[in-house]
């Protein structure tokens, strides 16, 4: 078969196209993203996988929420004021950040890049509005819905771990109703019912994602 020098330019250009859009998927085929309303279990599940599983990374989220009891800055969050908050914003210091139950939240972009260059699968564990940013801003990322049993187990759940006011666990459930209609958007929704049966499902989504 031969082609005129016009279609073969455009062969050209279509398959440069391709190969920049697979070289893009490539880049986050190691990100991963994991949600669920507050209280739904992904904390428990996620403890569960960087203990089983090596060459996982958890990025440490950035927020203006109070600490919790027992939270250590670095660790669990990296905590801030709301001013250095939107300070680091406009300074581009956020691969996504949103507002959830009145506090804001964002995954820093530094480490990111150096451990998804690494080889390592790049867990975020964020709430749905930041996770249809990432899913739009890097193509070919994984994305994990972590699905509570009913929103009764939710709510019993939340008062369960004692760690908030009556106001906070009000605007969660709230949060969780929106949270729960989300889901389709995900590559993969697990329900915690059950936890064990729960983690097996989740370490082989991310044995996958790995391999
Ligand atoms: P909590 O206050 O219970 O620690 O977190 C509240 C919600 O914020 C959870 O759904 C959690 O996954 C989400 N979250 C934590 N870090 C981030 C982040 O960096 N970005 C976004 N968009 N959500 C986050």
């Amino acid at each position: 078969m031969t082609f005129s020098t016009g279609a073969s330019h455009k062969l050209l250009y279509f398959l440069r196209n391709c190969a920049t859009l697979l070289s893009m998927e490539n880049e986050y085929e190691k990100l991963v993203i994991i949600s669920s309303p507050s209280g739904g279990g992904k904390g428990t599940l996620i403890k569960k996988l960087l203990d089983d599983v090596d060459g996982v990374w958890l990025s440490v989220s950035a927020t203006s929420r109070q600490p919790r009891e027992g939270e250590t800055n670095g660790k669990s969050y990296y905590f801030m004021s709301r001013d250095e908050f939107k300070e680091s914003i406009e300074q581009n210091g956020f691969l996504e950040w949103a507002e959830y139950s009145g506090n804001l939240y964002g995954t820093p972009r530094k480490y990111i890049h150096d451990h998804l260059d690494n080889g390592d699968v790049v867990l975020l564990e964020i709430e749905v509005q930041g996770a249809s940013d990432v899913m739009k801003r890097c193509p070919g990322c994984h994305s994990v819905f972590i699905m509570p049993p009913s929103l009764e187990i939710l709510e019993s759940r939340l008062r369960g771990r004692n760690t908030d006011s009556e106001e906070s666990i009000r605007k969660r459930m709230q949060a969780a109703e929106f949270e729960l209609e989300c889901a389709e958007q995900y590559e993969k929704i697990i329900v915690n019912d059950d936890l064990d049966v729960a983690f097996k499902e989740l370490k082989e989504y991310i044995n996958r994602v790995a391999d």
